[in-house]
């Protein structure tokens, strides 16, 4: 029994092996490492903000509704309307909101500095002061936001996620016991790279818990808050700024996002969101740093996109470039993968960038070789873990979103290819 198995892989393995060298032989050259919005959704947002710009003359017409010139300093929190649009899709009063520039990975860094350098209001102790400083790491995660806190000098703790957010008694058991843990990483909705959604029970035990530490806050990356990609379907996740509120814990949260894949990544607005005494808090420290954000791009943005029906709008149509793109890499994994899946599995997002391949156990590494070798780069294996490293060799971050549809379909072909080839070396002991 078990030499006829072996057979089947060794002819599954040699039938791989030949498509493999056709592949070579006609490289791909693609880079579908990075979650990036496709040249045509550039193009596309593109002309609704030239449209809209036609029509308003921004130049012309240069305050708003706080009847300042939005081309002169001023208004450090950022322009009226677009806290309040803000305000609306978020759910929270615009007093909480502020708006930044074109990044809200360096709001991220900006907050992190801050209480490095000065603490926070619940510990006047900064945390740079404290050498074994701890933060916990949701795994598999942004290889950002983990490259952040060890270039920071934090210890990343690693925390499993499953399909309702990090793994609660874990986190809760930690954060319980040790005062060094400052603080978590947190992607709610749509998270990188799984695609998960934290339930609600899992946001109302990060807004309740007790921890050693008093300054301990949860940098809540809520980047994908309007990205869904199932037609009629909105995920919803808790209010957690109104819950940490609700349990006598409302400055441990800090929330950030940004436009980044609504508008022009890079060159969007983004946003941080917090508790009245933590806003007086990162401004008194921010007005230090700058006089204010851009506030023409602030205008811009807030003439493009008026309602929260815009947004939604505008999002539908977004989502009609990825929605065929997800489906698609769905369809050949379920097609090429359909024999493998005792040895593998793999997310079906309902919204954000990704979809995270699980393979089997010490082949993800030789996968990432096989597709580099035939043109194709594919996310740095262990990227999605602390330090770069995956202890099981296993998972593969699958953005589909850069490239056209055709491109996307053979380099998702030559990944499968790939997969079952370093699963099939191992099984037979190559
Ligand atoms: N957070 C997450 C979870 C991301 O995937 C990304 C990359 N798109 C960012 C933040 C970066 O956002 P920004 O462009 O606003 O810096």
């Amino acid at each position: 029994m078990k030499k006829e198995i072996k057979m089947d892989f060794i002819k599954e393995y040699k039938k791989e092996k030949i498509r493999y060298e056709e592949f070579k032989n006609d490289p791909i050259k693609l880079d579908i490492s990075r979650g990036k919005p496709s040249k045509k959704q550039v193009d596309y947002v593109a002309s609704v903000f030239k449209k809209a710009e036609i029509e308003f003359d921004l130049y012309s017409n240069r305050t708003g509704i706080d009847k300042q010139d939005v081309g002169n300093y001023g208004l450090l929190p950022g322009i009226t309307e677009l806290r309040q649009l803000f305000g609306e899709l978020l759910d929270l009063p615009y007093e909480n909101i502020i708006i930044g520039g074109n990044s809200s990975l360096s709001l991220m860094y900006d907050i992190l500095s801050l209480n490095l350098m000065f603490g926070n209001m619940q510990s006047k102790t900064p945390w740079y002061n404290l050498e074994n400083r701890k933060f916990l790491c949701p795994s598999p995660g942004y290889d950002r936001h983990f490259m952040m806190t060890e270039y920071f000098g934090f210890e990343l703790i690693t925390i499993p996620m499953t399909p309702q957010g990090p793994d609660m008694d874990m986190v809760e058991s930690l954060v319980k016991s040790d005062p060094m843990i400052k603080g978590i990483w947190c992607t709610p909705l749509y998270s990188n790279p799984d695609g998960y959604v934290y339930s609600d029970e899992t946001v109302e035990r990060l807004a309740k818990m007790s921890t050693a530490a008093s300054d301990f806050r949860i940098f809540w990356d809520n980047a994908y808050f309007t990205h869904h990609l199932v037609p009629n379907k909105v995920n919803k996740i808790k209010n957690i700024i109104k819950l940490c509120e609700k349990y006598n814990n409302a400055d441990r949260v800090y929330q950030f996002s940004s436009t980044s894949k609504i508008s022009f990544p890079g060159a969007g607005v983004s946003l941080i969101a917090s508790s009245k005494a933590n806003i007086e808090h990162i401004q008194n420290n921010f007005k230090y740093r700058i006089i204010c954000y851009d506030k023409i791009n602030m205008f811009r943005h807030a003439i493009v996109f008026r309602t929260k029906a815009d947004v939604d709008s505008h999002m539908e149509k977004l989502a009609e470039f990825n929605r065929p793109k997800f489906n698609s890499v769905l369809e050949i994994l379920d097609n090429e993968l359909a024999e493998f899946k005792n040895y593998l599995h793999y997310t079906r997002p309902e919204g954000g960038y990704f979809i995270s391949l699980y393979t089997m156990e010490g082949c993800a590494k030789r996968t990432y070789q096989l597709c580099k070798e035939a043109g194709l780069v594919i996310t740095t294996v262990g990227d999605t873990y602390p330090y770069g490293k995956d202890a099981k060799d296993s998972n593969i971050r699958i953005a589909p979103t850069f490239p056209e549809l055709d491109e996307l379909n053979k380099s998702i072909s030559l990944l499968a290819c790939c997969i079952k080839i370093a699963i099939l070396e191992k099984l037979t002991d190559n």
